[in-house]
């Protein structure tokens, strides 16, 4: 059997589970990605993304350089430019250098309501902290908005009415422990597939109750004490 030159502990990069990963290494090429059994967030389990998913890594199409465009956009303007000709690859110094120019060049032309920022979910806390501080502290504008925002759109108001808070209250290895299951509005097995395994083996294992809240009708009815469509 193959024997890896090295394993490396990370996160899978795909959903909100976050579930341990690790990868096996020969020569520098991942072959195989396995999940240690005591990691707390999947125990082992990984789902079809997170154990097979990586072959983009070697894309010759993959993205490793900052590129930037060979002809500027003209301002309100809006061309796509798909084909790599139209841009050119350059060092991290360069291209954060452009960044900085053009924002501080279209503040000082167009003033603060031009300005706006989009956060990532991906990023971490720290990054979105400094990131919102540089436009409403820099560029004086509360034009900052977050992926989570809109895709947590209805969570965070049931949350807030419900438990005052628009946080997750629990941990995800807590589900395992929970008695009762309302899942509305998500395919929890496609969206989030171990928290779907783990919301399973509580039902299987342990008799929590599942009512499930969707128009269409979803794997996790198979499991659900009622299905409310
Ligand atoms: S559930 Fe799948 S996609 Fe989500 S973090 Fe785990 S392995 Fe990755």
């Amino acid at each position: 059997m193959l024997q890896p030159d090295r394993m490396v502990s990370t996160t899978c990069p795909y959903c909100g589970v976050g579930c341990t990963l690790q990868l096996h290494l020969k020569n520098d090429f991942i072959y195989k990605v396995t999940s240690p059994f005591d990691s707390p967030v999947n125990h082992g389990n990984l789902c079809v993304k997170g154990r097979f998913g990586y072959d983009y890594i070697y894309s010759p199409r993959r993205v490793t350089a900052p590129l930037i465009r060979q002809t500027p956009q003209r301002p309100g303007a809006r061309t796509q430019a798909f084909d790599r000709s139209e841009w050119r690859e350059v060092s991290w110094d360069e291209a954060l250098d452009y960044t900085a120019d053009r924002l501080v060049e279209i503040y000082r032309r167009d003033g603060s309501d031009a300005m706006a920022v989009y956060c990532c979910a991906k990023a971490t806390n720290e990054d979105n902290y400094l990131l919102q501080k540089m436009y409403r502290a820099l560029f004086r504008t509360n034009n900052v908005d977050h992926c989570t925002r809109l895709c947590h759109a209805g969570s965070v108001t049931a949350l807030i009415k419900a438990l005052g808070t628009s946080a997750m209250s629990n941990t995800a290895a807590e589900v395992i422990h929970s008695d009762v299951f309302i899942v509305t509005g998500s395919n929890t097995t496609e969206n989030h597939p171990i928290i779907a395994l783990h919301m399973k083996e509580a039902i299987q294992k342990h008799g929590a109750k599942l009512i499930v809240i969707v128009p269409r009708r979803i794997e996790l009815c198979d499991y659900a004490t009622l299905f409310l469509p």
